[in-house]
Protein backbone atom coordinates (compact mmCIF):
# COMPACT_ATOMS: atom_id res chain seq x y z
CA UNK A 1 0.00 0.00 0.00
CA UNK A 2 1.40 3.39 -0.98
CA UNK A 3 -0.63 6.10 1.11
CA UNK A 4 -1.30 9.08 -0.98
CA UNK A 5 -1.24 12.20 1.14
CA UNK A 6 -0.84 15.50 0.59
CA UNK A 7 2.62 17.93 1.06
CA UNK A 8 -0.16 20.81 2.04
CA UNK A 9 -2.95 21.55 4.44
CA UNK A 10 -6.55 22.54 3.26
CA UNK A 11 -5.69 26.27 4.68
CA UNK A 12 -2.23 26.03 2.87
CA UNK A 13 -3.33 25.29 -0.67
CA UNK A 14 -6.34 27.92 0.34
CA UNK A 15 -3.36 30.47 0.58
CA UNK A 16 -1.73 29.53 -2.46
CA UNK A 17 -4.61 29.36 -4.74
CA UNK A 18 -5.08 33.47 -3.45
CA UNK A 19 -1.84 33.74 -5.26
CA UNK A 20 -1.40 31.30 -8.17
CA UNK A 21 -5.14 30.53 -9.64
CA UNK A 22 -5.40 26.99 -10.37
CA UNK A 23 -4.56 24.88 -12.50
CA UNK A 24 -0.76 24.95 -11.78
CA UNK A 25 0.98 21.22 -11.07
CA UNK A 26 3.34 22.17 -7.72
CA UNK A 27 6.30 20.05 -6.32
CA UNK A 28 7.72 19.24 -3.26
CA UNK A 29 11.39 20.07 -2.87
CA UNK A 30 11.47 18.23 0.38
CA UNK A 31 10.21 14.75 -0.68
CA UNK A 32 11.86 15.06 -4.17
CA UNK A 33 15.68 15.91 -1.89
CA UNK A 34 14.81 12.86 0.78
CA UNK A 35 14.15 10.00 -2.05
CA UNK A 36 17.18 11.45 -4.06
CA UNK A 37 19.30 10.83 -0.93
CA UNK A 38 17.49 7.05 -1.05
CA UNK A 39 18.16 6.39 -4.00
CA UNK A 40 22.14 7.15 -3.40
CA UNK A 41 22.39 5.70 -0.09
CA UNK A 42 20.58 2.19 -1.49
CA UNK A 43 23.58 2.38 -3.99
CA UNK A 44 26.72 3.97 -2.38
CA UNK A 45 28.47 0.43 -2.34
CA UNK A 46 29.02 0.73 -6.02
CA UNK A 47 32.80 1.19 -7.15
CA UNK A 48 33.49 4.67 -8.93
CA UNK A 49 30.66 6.45 -7.56
CA UNK A 50 26.73 5.97 -8.73
CA UNK A 51 25.02 8.68 -10.19
CA UNK A 52 21.51 8.62 -12.06
CA UNK A 53 21.28 10.97 -14.81
CA UNK A 54 18.07 12.36 -14.30
CA UNK A 55 15.93 11.86 -17.71
CA UNK A 56 14.94 15.52 -18.28
CA UNK A 57 12.31 14.93 -20.36
CA UNK A 58 10.36 13.68 -17.19
CA UNK A 59 10.12 17.25 -15.71
CA UNK A 60 12.11 20.02 -18.26
CA UNK A 61 12.24 22.86 -15.86
CA UNK A 62 15.60 23.96 -14.86
CA UNK A 63 14.72 25.03 -10.73
CA UNK A 64 13.85 21.18 -10.42
CA UNK A 65 17.18 20.15 -12.43
CA UNK A 66 19.16 22.48 -9.94
CA UNK A 67 17.51 20.41 -6.94
CA UNK A 68 18.49 17.20 -8.46
CA UNK A 69 21.98 18.27 -9.40
CA UNK A 70 22.62 19.80 -5.70
CA UNK A 71 21.88 16.16 -4.66
CA UNK A 72 24.79 14.85 -7.02
CA UNK A 73 22.45 13.81 -10.14
CA UNK A 74 23.60 14.63 -13.59
CA UNK A 75 21.28 15.21 -16.64
CA UNK A 76 20.07 12.39 -19.55
CA UNK A 77 18.91 14.45 -22.16
CA UNK A 78 18.02 13.44 -25.77
CA UNK A 79 17.29 16.83 -27.82
CA UNK A 80 19.15 20.03 -28.00
CA UNK A 81 16.98 22.28 -25.53
CA UNK A 82 17.32 19.69 -22.91
CA UNK A 83 21.11 19.60 -23.70
CA UNK A 84 20.58 23.79 -23.04
CA UNK A 85 18.92 23.33 -20.18
CA UNK A 86 21.25 20.70 -18.57
CA UNK A 87 23.55 23.75 -19.61
CA UNK A 88 22.06 25.97 -17.80
CA UNK A 89 22.02 24.53 -14.25
CA UNK A 90 26.00 24.60 -14.34
CA UNK A 91 26.15 20.40 -15.57
CA UNK A 92 28.64 19.56 -17.88
CA UNK A 93 31.10 17.35 -19.49
CA UNK A 94 30.28 14.27 -18.19
CA UNK A 95 27.64 15.27 -15.47
CA UNK A 96 25.32 14.92 -18.75
CA UNK A 97 24.08 11.98 -20.87
CA UNK A 98 22.94 12.52 -24.35
CA UNK A 99 20.81 9.34 -25.29
CA UNK A 100 18.88 10.14 -28.32
CA UNK A 101 17.93 8.12 -31.16
CA UNK A 102 17.45 9.41 -34.56
CA UNK A 103 19.26 12.00 -33.84
CA UNK A 104 19.87 15.19 -36.18
CA UNK A 105 23.26 15.98 -36.88
CA UNK A 106 23.36 19.53 -35.29
CA UNK A 107 22.54 17.65 -32.02
CA UNK A 108 25.52 15.57 -32.14
CA UNK A 109 27.72 18.83 -32.94
CA UNK A 110 25.94 20.07 -29.74
CA UNK A 111 26.91 17.12 -27.70
CA UNK A 112 30.46 17.22 -29.26
CA UNK A 113 30.87 20.69 -28.26
CA UNK A 114 29.76 20.61 -25.13
CA UNK A 115 31.58 16.99 -24.31
CA UNK A 116 29.03 15.18 -22.92
CA UNK A 117 28.64 11.11 -23.11
CA UNK A 118 27.13 10.57 -26.53
CA UNK A 119 24.98 6.92 -26.45
CA UNK A 120 24.68 6.03 -29.99
CA UNK A 121 21.21 4.65 -30.69
CA UNK A 122 22.46 2.51 -34.02
CA UNK A 123 25.50 1.39 -35.41
CA UNK A 124 24.56 3.18 -38.76
CA UNK A 125 25.87 6.94 -36.13
CA UNK A 126 28.73 5.82 -35.81
CA UNK A 127 29.73 7.19 -39.47
CA UNK A 128 27.41 9.47 -39.13
CA UNK A 129 29.07 10.94 -35.77
CA UNK A 130 32.21 10.82 -37.10
CA UNK A 131 31.23 12.83 -40.61
CA UNK A 132 29.42 15.79 -38.60
CA UNK A 133 30.67 15.82 -35.27
CA UNK A 134 33.82 13.90 -34.73
CA UNK A 135 34.26 11.02 -32.68
CA UNK A 136 34.67 11.36 -28.83
CA UNK A 137 36.94 9.25 -26.73
CA UNK A 138 34.49 8.38 -25.05
CA UNK A 139 31.21 6.63 -26.28
CA UNK A 140 28.59 4.37 -25.23
CA UNK A 141 25.81 2.27 -27.54
CA UNK A 142 22.58 1.53 -26.61
CA UNK A 143 21.33 -2.40 -26.50
CA UNK A 144 18.64 -3.33 -27.43
CA UNK A 145 18.34 -7.53 -26.27
CA UNK A 146 15.28 -8.20 -28.63
CA UNK A 147 14.12 -11.94 -27.51
CA UNK A 148 16.42 -12.38 -25.14
CA UNK A 149 14.75 -9.34 -23.03
CA UNK A 150 10.49 -9.74 -22.09
CA UNK A 151 9.33 -6.03 -22.79
CA UNK A 152 6.90 -4.37 -19.94
CA UNK A 153 3.86 -3.23 -21.36
CA UNK A 154 4.41 0.25 -21.98
CA UNK A 155 7.70 -0.46 -23.80
CA UNK A 156 6.06 -3.69 -25.03
CA UNK A 157 8.60 -6.26 -26.60
CA UNK A 158 12.81 -4.92 -27.44
CA UNK A 159 12.32 -6.55 -30.87
CA UNK A 160 9.35 -4.39 -31.85
CA UNK A 161 11.42 -1.17 -30.05
CA UNK A 162 12.99 1.35 -32.45
CA UNK A 163 15.60 1.65 -29.98
CA UNK A 164 19.58 0.00 -29.84
CA UNK A 165 22.02 -2.14 -31.51
CA UNK A 166 21.69 -5.84 -31.64
CA UNK A 167 24.36 -8.18 -29.94
CA UNK A 168 25.74 -8.44 -33.27
CA UNK A 169 26.17 -4.74 -33.87
CA UNK A 170 27.32 -4.15 -30.66
CA UNK A 171 30.47 -6.57 -30.89
CA UNK A 172 31.16 -4.73 -34.75
CA UNK A 173 30.41 -1.31 -33.56
CA UNK A 174 33.04 -1.36 -30.51
CA UNK A 175 35.54 -3.18 -32.45
CA UNK A 176 35.50 -0.22 -35.00
CA UNK A 177 35.45 2.44 -32.41
CA UNK A 178 38.39 1.01 -30.58
CA UNK A 179 40.30 0.81 -34.14
CA UNK A 180 39.44 4.59 -34.16
CA UNK A 181 41.17 5.68 -30.52
CA UNK A 182 38.26 5.25 -28.61
CA UNK A 183 39.51 4.69 -24.71
CA UNK A 184 35.96 4.92 -22.82
CA UNK A 185 33.28 2.46 -23.33
CA UNK A 186 29.72 2.64 -21.52
CA UNK A 187 27.06 0.06 -22.60
CA UNK A 188 23.20 1.25 -22.04
CA UNK A 189 19.75 -0.51 -22.31
CA UNK A 190 16.32 0.35 -21.25
CA UNK A 191 13.64 -2.45 -21.89
CA UNK A 192 11.08 -1.12 -19.25
CA UNK A 193 8.70 1.68 -18.42
CA UNK A 194 6.55 2.28 -15.34
CA UNK A 195 8.17 -1.27 -13.91
CA UNK A 196 7.42 -1.96 -10.57
CA UNK A 197 8.97 -5.34 -9.79
CA UNK A 198 12.43 -4.75 -8.55
CA UNK A 199 13.33 -7.87 -10.20
CA UNK A 200 13.35 -7.11 -13.64
CA UNK A 201 16.13 -4.15 -13.14
CA UNK A 202 18.36 -6.62 -11.02
CA UNK A 203 17.82 -9.55 -14.56
CA UNK A 204 18.52 -6.35 -16.57
CA UNK A 205 22.14 -5.59 -14.87
CA UNK A 206 22.82 -9.05 -15.36
CA UNK A 207 22.18 -8.88 -18.78
CA UNK A 208 24.63 -6.08 -18.90
CA UNK A 209 27.18 -7.45 -16.61
CA UNK A 210 27.43 -10.69 -18.60
CA UNK A 211 27.43 -8.57 -21.82
CA UNK A 212 30.62 -6.41 -20.21
CA UNK A 213 32.29 -9.34 -19.67
CA UNK A 214 31.96 -11.10 -22.68
CA UNK A 215 32.72 -7.72 -24.71
CA UNK A 216 35.68 -6.87 -22.65
CA UNK A 217 37.53 -10.66 -23.28
CA UNK A 218 36.47 -10.91 -27.11
CA UNK A 219 37.65 -6.76 -27.82
CA UNK A 220 40.47 -6.58 -25.27
CA UNK A 221 38.67 -3.43 -24.23
CA UNK A 222 37.47 -1.63 -20.74
CA UNK A 223 33.86 -0.57 -19.97
CA UNK A 224 33.80 2.32 -17.52
CA UNK A 225 30.36 2.09 -16.88
CA UNK A 226 26.87 0.37 -17.64
CA UNK A 227 23.79 2.75 -18.00
CA UNK A 228 20.83 0.63 -17.04
CA UNK A 229 17.99 3.38 -18.19
CA UNK A 230 15.12 4.35 -16.23
CA UNK A 231 12.35 2.66 -16.56
CA UNK A 232 11.39 2.62 -12.57
CA UNK A 233 7.82 2.71 -11.46
CA UNK A 234 5.72 4.26 -9.15
CA UNK A 235 2.52 3.32 -7.74
CA UNK A 236 0.28 5.40 -8.80
CA UNK A 237 -2.61 3.04 -7.38
CA UNK A 238 -2.45 3.14 -4.00
CA UNK A 239 -2.87 -0.59 -3.33
CA UNK A 240 0.28 -0.14 -5.29
CA UNK A 241 3.61 -0.59 -3.75
CA UNK A 242 7.21 1.58 -4.29
CA UNK A 243 9.91 -0.03 -5.75
CA UNK A 244 11.81 -1.28 -2.93
CA UNK A 245 15.62 0.16 -4.30
CA UNK A 246 17.65 -1.68 -1.70
CA UNK A 247 16.14 -5.04 -3.13
CA UNK A 248 17.38 -3.70 -6.64
CA UNK A 249 20.98 -2.40 -5.24
CA UNK A 250 21.07 -5.74 -3.24
CA UNK A 251 20.65 -7.66 -6.22
CA UNK A 252 23.34 -5.87 -8.43
CA UNK A 253 25.87 -6.10 -5.19
CA UNK A 254 25.73 -9.88 -5.52
CA UNK A 255 25.95 -9.95 -8.89
CA UNK A 256 28.64 -7.63 -9.32
CA UNK A 257 30.92 -9.43 -6.85
CA UNK A 258 30.47 -12.74 -8.81
CA UNK A 259 30.95 -11.52 -12.48
CA UNK A 260 33.07 -8.08 -12.33
CA UNK A 261 35.30 -8.45 -9.26
CA UNK A 262 35.95 -11.85 -9.91
CA UNK A 263 36.75 -11.03 -13.57
CA UNK A 264 39.28 -8.14 -12.64
CA UNK A 265 37.08 -5.94 -14.40
CA UNK A 266 36.69 -3.10 -11.36
CA UNK A 267 35.70 -0.62 -11.16
CA UNK A 268 32.85 -0.48 -13.64
CA UNK A 269 30.43 2.23 -12.56
CA UNK A 270 26.76 1.62 -12.08
CA UNK A 271 24.63 4.29 -13.47
CA UNK A 272 20.79 4.98 -14.39
CA UNK A 273 18.83 7.42 -15.68
CA UNK A 274 15.36 7.02 -14.02
CA UNK A 275 13.18 9.97 -14.14
CA UNK A 276 9.49 9.08 -12.84
CA UNK A 277 10.38 8.12 -10.05
CA UNK A 278 12.56 10.93 -8.91
CA UNK A 279 10.35 13.50 -8.83
CA UNK A 280 6.53 11.72 -10.12
CA UNK A 281 5.09 11.21 -6.97
CA UNK A 282 6.30 14.40 -5.64
CA UNK A 283 4.22 16.43 -8.09
CA UNK A 284 0.51 17.52 -7.97
CA UNK A 285 -1.62 18.86 -10.38
CA UNK A 286 -4.25 21.14 -8.42
CA UNK A 287 -7.72 22.17 -10.12
CA UNK A 288 -11.04 23.70 -9.53
CA UNK A 289 -14.36 21.86 -10.10
CA UNK A 290 -15.96 24.65 -12.66
CA UNK A 291 -19.44 22.29 -14.06
CA UNK A 292 -21.32 19.41 -13.05
CA UNK A 293 -23.01 18.03 -15.41
CA UNK A 294 -25.91 14.98 -15.35
CA UNK A 295 -26.80 13.44 -18.29
CA UNK A 296 -26.45 9.59 -18.46
CA UNK A 297 -23.48 9.96 -16.17
CA UNK A 298 -22.16 12.52 -14.09
CA UNK A 299 -19.42 14.83 -15.51
CA UNK A 300 -17.21 16.90 -13.23
CA UNK A 301 -15.57 19.38 -14.97
CA UNK A 302 -12.34 20.88 -14.10
CA UNK A 303 -10.43 24.14 -14.93
CA UNK A 304 -7.32 21.64 -16.42
CA UNK A 305 -7.29 19.07 -18.95
CA UNK A 306 -5.54 16.76 -21.00
CA UNK A 307 -3.32 19.37 -22.12
CA UNK A 308 -2.49 19.80 -18.23
CA UNK A 309 -1.78 16.12 -17.86
CA UNK A 310 -1.93 13.76 -20.89
CA UNK A 311 -1.35 10.06 -19.03
CA UNK A 312 -4.92 9.39 -18.27
CA UNK A 313 -6.01 10.31 -21.79
CA UNK A 314 -3.09 9.00 -23.36
CA UNK A 315 -2.39 5.45 -21.64
CA UNK A 316 -5.80 5.09 -19.73
CA UNK A 317 -3.21 5.68 -16.94
CA UNK A 318 -4.72 5.88 -13.63
CA UNK A 319 -3.75 9.04 -11.07
CA UNK A 320 -5.26 9.25 -7.86
CA UNK A 321 -7.31 11.72 -7.04
CA UNK A 322 -8.12 13.85 -3.61
CA UNK A 323 -11.15 16.53 -2.95
CA UNK A 324 -9.55 18.82 -0.73
CA UNK A 325 -11.56 18.73 2.65
CA UNK A 326 -13.53 15.73 1.55
CA UNK A 327 -10.51 13.23 2.27
CA UNK A 328 -12.86 11.61 4.66
CA UNK A 329 -16.36 12.30 3.46
CA UNK A 330 -18.49 9.01 2.14
CA UNK A 331 -18.14 7.95 -1.48
CA UNK A 332 -21.06 9.78 -3.89
CA UNK A 333 -20.81 6.97 -6.56
CA UNK A 334 -19.30 7.00 -9.53
CA UNK A 335 -18.27 9.86 -11.84
CA UNK A 336 -16.33 10.88 -14.75
CA UNK A 337 -13.68 13.55 -14.09
CA UNK A 338 -13.33 15.92 -16.97
CA UNK A 339 -11.29 18.55 -18.93
CA UNK A 340 -12.93 21.10 -21.64
CA UNK A 341 -10.81 19.88 -24.57
CA UNK A 342 -12.96 18.62 -27.47
CA UNK A 343 -12.15 15.24 -27.73
CA UNK A 344 -14.21 12.63 -25.23
CA UNK A 345 -10.87 10.67 -23.97
CA UNK A 346 -10.19 14.21 -21.73
CA UNK A 347 -10.81 12.37 -19.15
CA UNK A 348 -8.75 12.45 -15.68
CA UNK A 349 -11.00 9.74 -14.34
CA UNK A 350 -13.97 7.61 -15.57
CA UNK A 351 -16.41 5.99 -13.08
CA UNK A 352 -14.29 6.89 -10.26
CA UNK A 353 -15.14 6.87 -6.76
CA UNK A 354 -15.83 10.32 -5.42
CA UNK A 355 -17.45 12.19 -2.47
CA UNK A 356 -19.94 14.79 -3.31
CA UNK A 357 -18.21 17.38 -5.53
CA UNK A 358 -19.51 21.06 -5.99
CA UNK A 359 -18.61 23.48 -8.18
CA UNK A 360 -15.52 25.36 -6.47
CA UNK A 361 -13.91 21.96 -4.95
CA UNK A 362 -9.81 21.68 -5.45
CA UNK A 363 -8.94 18.88 -6.98
CA UNK A 364 -5.58 17.52 -6.43
CA UNK A 365 -4.05 14.87 -8.76
CA UNK A 366 -1.40 12.95 -7.27
CA UNK A 367 2.07 11.96 -9.17
CA UNK A 368 2.07 14.48 -11.94
CA UNK A 369 5.68 15.43 -11.10
CA UNK A 370 6.71 13.16 -14.21
CA UNK A 371 5.53 13.34 -17.38
CA UNK A 372 2.72 15.33 -16.28
CA UNK A 373 3.66 19.26 -17.11
CA UNK A 374 6.25 18.35 -19.44
CA UNK A 375 3.99 16.42 -22.12
CA UNK A 376 1.64 19.36 -22.11
CA UNK A 377 0.45 20.42 -25.43
CA UNK A 378 -1.90 23.31 -26.62
CA UNK A 379 -4.23 21.47 -28.93
CA UNK A 380 -7.67 23.44 -28.76
CA UNK A 381 -5.58 26.63 -27.91
CA UNK A 382 -5.40 25.64 -24.55
CA UNK A 383 -2.98 27.03 -22.55
CA UNK A 384 -0.45 25.20 -20.33
CA UNK A 385 -0.55 25.80 -16.39
CA UNK A 386 1.77 27.47 -14.44
CA UNK A 387 4.44 25.18 -12.12
CA UNK A 388 4.97 26.19 -8.45
CA UNK A 389 7.59 24.58 -5.92
CA UNK A 390 6.54 24.02 -2.29
CA UNK A 391 10.09 24.88 -0.42
CA UNK A 392 11.47 23.10 2.28
CA UNK A 393 10.05 25.67 4.30
CA UNK A 394 6.85 25.35 3.36
CA UNK A 395 6.83 28.73 0.93
CA UNK A 396 5.55 28.46 -2.56
CA UNK A 397 7.67 30.07 -5.09
CA UNK A 398 6.39 30.19 -8.95
CA UNK A 399 8.91 28.24 -10.63
CA UNK A 400 7.03 28.43 -14.49
CA UNK A 401 4.58 30.85 -15.23
CA UNK A 402 1.14 29.96 -16.95
CA UNK A 403 1.01 30.80 -20.86
CA UNK A 404 -0.97 33.60 -21.75
CA UNK A 405 -2.56 34.42 -25.36
CA UNK A 406 0.63 35.99 -26.31
CA UNK A 407 2.64 32.44 -25.72
CA UNK A 408 0.31 30.74 -27.91
CA UNK A 409 0.26 33.10 -30.65
CA UNK A 410 4.41 34.19 -29.86
CA UNK A 411 4.98 32.15 -33.48
CA UNK A 412 2.14 34.23 -35.59
CA UNK A 413 3.14 37.26 -37.04
CA UNK A 414 -0.51 38.15 -38.81
CA UNK A 415 -2.07 41.41 -38.53
CA UNK A 416 -5.22 41.94 -36.67
CA UNK A 417 -4.20 39.40 -33.72
CA UNK A 418 -4.08 41.11 -30.79
CA UNK A 419 -1.29 39.34 -28.68
C1 LIG B 1 12.24 8.13 -20.92
C2 LIG B 1 13.62 7.70 -20.74
C3 LIG B 1 14.19 7.63 -19.47
C4 LIG B 1 13.42 7.89 -18.22
O1 LIG B 1 12.41 7.00 -18.02
P1 LIG B 1 11.57 7.02 -16.64
O2 LIG B 1 10.46 6.06 -16.92
O3 LIG B 1 11.08 8.42 -16.48
O4 LIG B 1 12.47 6.60 -15.57
C5 LIG B 1 15.51 7.28 -19.38
N1 LIG B 1 16.25 7.00 -20.47
C6 LIG B 1 15.75 7.05 -21.72
C7 LIG B 1 16.62 6.75 -22.85
C8 LIG B 1 14.41 7.40 -21.89
O5 LIG B 1 13.91 7.43 -23.12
Amino acid sequence: MSEKTLPFTQEQLNEIVKKYPTPFHIYDEKAIRANARAFYKAFDWAPGGFTNFYAVKACPNPYILQILKEEGMGADCSSLPELMLSEAVGLKGQQIFFSSNDTPAEEFVAARKMDVIINLDDISHIDYLEKTAGIPDGICFRYNPGPLKKGNVIIGKPEDAKYGFTKKQLFDGYKRMKEKGVKHFGLHTMVASNELNWEYFVETAELLLDLVVELSGTLGIKFDFINLGGGIGIPYKPEEEAVDLNKISGGIKALYKKKIEDAGLSPLRIITESGRMVTGPFGYLVSTVIHRKQTYKTFIGLDSSMADLMRPALYGAYHHITVVGKENAPMAGPVDVTGSLCENNDKFAVDRELPVLETGDLIVMHDTGAHGYAMGFNYNGKLRSAELLLKEDGSVVEIRRAETEADYFATLDYPGLKK
